[in-house]
């Protein structure tokens, strides 16, 4: 309901609106799951609750409401994570998720798009002269967004015509808006922050790497995060420490650091489990796909060496023999603004196929490694791997192939980053999560 009225009138249904708005956000965060918790945020208690009123209000009442908005859902966030946000942890958090971000969108950052690009289209729809003095009296505030916008000042300048051949059509979306604005607030934000910070936001932007947080927790209980782990990660995620105290090392007992790197690569920290976890998640869906899998890992090479799994006829009719590996990219040893995550996973595809390739060709399989980092980026090589086993299962059970790939890259996510909630969170407290990732069902849910 948008309430038109005096100016009293509209503060007090506006006051009205935010007063409705606290309970839902305090019901999330006393929802038993905060993966689930986290995603309603995301999808329908963010800005979306508020964006009708953010795109047909008066500015100045736009502007409060924003801050308002922006406020309640910066600190519910705070109390889901437990941890006092701060300002540049919930910018990040803010960004969508194919900019690394949580998704969460900031009031304060959409308003002037919903302000703007409403206008624009009620222009477009043949709007009346209110409407273009809004958009030509835009107040200073507006005046100082749209310098990032040089081509619409001057259209708004010269007085809004939509039939001048300046105008683009894009301006009258808001989405556009949106996205040309995040852009420019990343680019501000990584001027500003720490190393560490931008080069979490880098990994967690490359495709693939969010699909798990999109996974809605079913019946199949390996879709499920304890709520220990979903903290875990979303600090991981922000570039937050984990604990203020950190504790040695609960498996070599060497000091590690306040992040996390230390416990995602020790040795005794369970790496392995990591690693067979996703080797499980690769055998599950091969099977769910119709393929016949070899049970254990792959029988011996020649010189003994065995390949995690033997997938039959993936291989263009042969057996495919597959190696898993899944590495940490923010190790302190590697932990350089020269070291690139992308090269590093192209280096591992390297020396598998050098140590793997020429002997499985001598058993007549074909071979592909399966190489990922703990941040959810894969090996384009794993890409189309998978990309191969959704064809497969659309052929045996109908579907569309992409959906398909994006559906088992989230669960092969999921399980990646299952194993890494539960180092994290052996790592920083006594707790210890019992979901292993290991044996889904397949197909997961997404929304
Ligand atoms: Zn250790």
């Amino acid at each position: 309901m948008i309430p038109i009225g005096s100016d009293q009138f509209v503060t007090s249904q506006l006051q009205q609106f935010c007063e409705s708005y606290t309970p839902a956000l305090k019901k999330i965060e006393r929802f038993p799951s905060l993966q689930l918790g986290l995603q309603l945020l995301r999808v329908s208690l963010g800005v979306c609750r508020g964006v009708h009123l953010l795109r047909t209000l008066q500015l100045e009442f736009c502007q409060a409401l924003a801050t308002n908005l922006s406020s309640a859902l910066r600190n519910t966030l705070s109390t889901l994570l437990d941890i006092d946000l701060p300002q540049a942890g919930w910018a990040l958090a803010s960004f969508s998720l194919k900019n690394g971000g949580m998704g969460l969108q900031d009031p304060i950052a959409i308003q002037p798009a919903a302000y703007i690009s409403s206008r624009v289209s009620a222009l477009q729809a043949g709007g009346n002269a209110q409407v273009q003095a809004d958009l030509i009296l835009i107040p200073l505030t507006l005046h100082s967004y749209l310098q990032d916008f040089p081509a619409v000042g001057s259209w708004v300048q010269q007085g809004g015509n939509i039939s001048s051949q300046q105008f683009q059509n894009d301006w009258a979306k808001q989405h556009w808006w949106a996205a040309q604005a995040e852009a420019l607030a990343v680019r501000r934000w990584e001027e500003a922050c720490s190393f560490r910070e931008k080069r979490c936001r880098q990994l967690f932007s490359v495709p693939h790497s969010s699909d798990w947080l999109r996974v809605v927790p079913n019946r199949d209980p390996t879709t499920h995060l304890s709520n220990a782990q979903v903290k875990a990660l979303t600090k991981f995620r922000l570039a937050m420490p984990q604990a203020g105290v950190v504790p040695p090392c609960p498996g070599c007992h060497e000091q590690q650091d306040q992040f996390g790197d230390h416990a995602l690569s020790c040795v005794q920290m369970g790496r392995y489990a990591r690693h067979n976890d996703v080797r499980e998640a690769l055998r599950n869906i091969s099977q769910h796909s119709g393929l016949h899998v070899h049970a254990g890992e792959a029988p011996p090479l020649p010189s003994g060496r065995r390949p995690d799994l033997l997938i039959d006829r993936l291989g263009q009719g042969r057996p495919l023999a597959v190696d898993v590996s899944c590495s940490h990219p923010l190790h302190p040893s590697s932990f350089t603004a020269e070291n690139d995550p992308t090269a590093s996973l192209a280096k591992v595809v390297h020396l598998k196929n050098a140590i793997y390739q020429q002997e499985c060709s001598t058993k007549g399989w074909a071979f592909a490694p399966l190489v990922a980092l703990t941040t959810g980026q894969w090996s384009s090589n794993a890409a189309s791997l998978i990309r191969r086993l959704a064809t497969w299962g659309v052929a045996q059970y109908g579907g569309e192939a992409t959906a398909v790939a994006t559906n088992m890259f989230a669960r092969l996510g999921l399980s990646l980053q299952n194993s890494c909630g539960h180092q994290l969170v052996r790592a920083f407290t006594a707790e210890d999560p019992a979901t292993s990732a290991a044996g889904s069902d397949y197909p997961i849910y997404l929304h």
